[in-house]
């Protein structure tokens, strides 16, 4: 556990899948963890964070990022219409990128900012009703449009559904991706990336097995 351990365990999946090694960015998963936790990771050099809510990134990012300067943050989780002019003020990285109306708001926010975060397109993979992200019959057509606006899209993510060989998953994106002309695949987490980068993930996203479990944080720091 910890971020050392992960790094030596993706710098050697790296390896055994004959990818360079930091050929894949980890973004270490920060939501809902302890200020302290995110703080330790921070002061041993990582700067790649993955947040789910945009308000709560918002709060906390402003007050770490004056101590460490140099963060590359990316959200992960759905976002909401009424809240992409905040996501694109504070996100290097959109990964949640999954349905015409959000692509078309964040066109518009590019045009008048002239500048707009590195997009990923989320990928249903498992058709799963309640998870966010296209389906994967309608992922071209998607992606043909979010081109057409010109924004810049650098690859897909999933969540495969879980307790669920994630193997398939991977591959359905992967497939998704090599159609669209696309280099990057975010996908893998802290039970899966090893597999992940073995099916040619480019980025991984990892919370728990860095941070320690987030159902703990009650426990941990009470109040
Ligand atoms: C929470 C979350 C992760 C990290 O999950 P872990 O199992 O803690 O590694 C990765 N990706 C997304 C989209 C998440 O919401």
């Amino acid at each position: 556990m910890g971020l050392d351990a992960v790094l030596a365990r993706l710098r050697a999946a790296e390896a055994a899948a004959g990818r360079e090694a930091g050929a894949v960015q980890l973004v270490a998963v920060s939501k809902e963890q302890p200020e302290a936790r995110v703080r330790a990771v921070l002061a041993s050099g990582h700067r790649c964070f993955g947040e789910n809510r945009v308000q709560e990134a918002e709060a906390r990012w402003a007050a770490l990022e004056p101590d460490f300067p140099g963060v590359e943050l990316h959200l992960i989780g759905p976002l909401q219409t009424n809240k992409a002019r905040a996501a694109v003020a504070r996100f290097a990285v959109i990964q949640s990128l999954d349905r015409p109306r959000l692509a078309r708001t964040l066109a518009d926010l590019a045009q008048a900012r002239g500048a707009c975060p590195r997009l990923y397109v989320q990928v249903n993979t498992g058709a799963e009703p309640q998870k966010a992200g296209v389906l994967p019959g309608e992922a071209d057509a998607f992606l043909a449009d979010v081109r057409r606006m010109s924004l810049p899209v650098e690859g897909l993510m999933c969540i495969p559904p879980v307790d669920s060989d994630p193997v398939p998953h991977f591959r359905l994106l992967r497939s998704i991706a090599l159609t669209a002309g696309l280099a990057g695949l975010s996908m893998g987490m802290s039970d899966d990336f090893e597999i992940a980068v073995a099916e040619g993930a480019t980025v991984v996203r990892v919370g728990s097995a860095i941070f320690g479990s987030r159902a703990a944080r009650g426990a941990l720091s009470p109040g």
